[in-house]
């Protein structure tokens, strides 16, 4: 059985942080997939095709790697797409207290799914979408936050 996981996210934009996390976990499993979930409360500063296409630059040459967006719940886009493990990021423990009330929702709602969690690295801690968005409404420079494949 091979082993499929989804990176869910807003990625509006995707970071090194993103990155990081994306890379590393895909050593783990057979196929990974970054899902852009569509129906976030969340604003978004940059289209879905947009952020898609930046996520699927980023990792051309990764032939297991691959980025979708879905609407609804994590957890049905996992069974549609026959994953077993949702990958989450943590930055700080203010990302785990959040990741685990999530994490422990979705054990109840479909158990068969495991959550499992990477640490960041200590030089992309700092590094988060909404702070990009406010450098970037405020005319500073990003790039150097941003994934390989992001042109903005
Ligand atoms: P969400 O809107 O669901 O928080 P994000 O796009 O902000 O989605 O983040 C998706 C995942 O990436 C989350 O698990 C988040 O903790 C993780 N993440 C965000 N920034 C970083 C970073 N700098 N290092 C590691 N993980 C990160």
């Amino acid at each position: 059985m091979s082993r499929i996981a989804i990176f869910p996210g807003s990625f509006d934009p995707i970071t090194i942080g993103h990155e990081f996390i994306i890379r590393r976990s895909a050593t783990l499993f057979d196929k990974l997939i970054v899902g852009i979930g569509k129906n976030s409360s969340k604003q978004s500063m940059f289209d879905i095709d947009k952020r898609l296409q930046w996520i699927k630059d980023s990792f051309i040459n990764e032939p297991n790697i691959t980025a979708i967006a879905y609407d609804g719940l994590t957890v049905n886009f996992c069974r549609a797409q026959n994953a077993n493990y949702i990958v989450r990021g943590l930055r700080s423990f203010t990302d785990f207290e959040y990741e685990s009330a999530i994490a422990q929702m979705n054990r109840k709602i479909a158990p068969e799914i495991e959550t499992v969690f990477m640490l960041t690295a200590p030089e992309y801690d700092a590094i988060a979408s909404n702070i990009v968005r406010d450098i970037l409404r405020n005319g500073g420079d990003v790039q150097q936050f941003l994934a390989s494949g992001v042109r903005i």
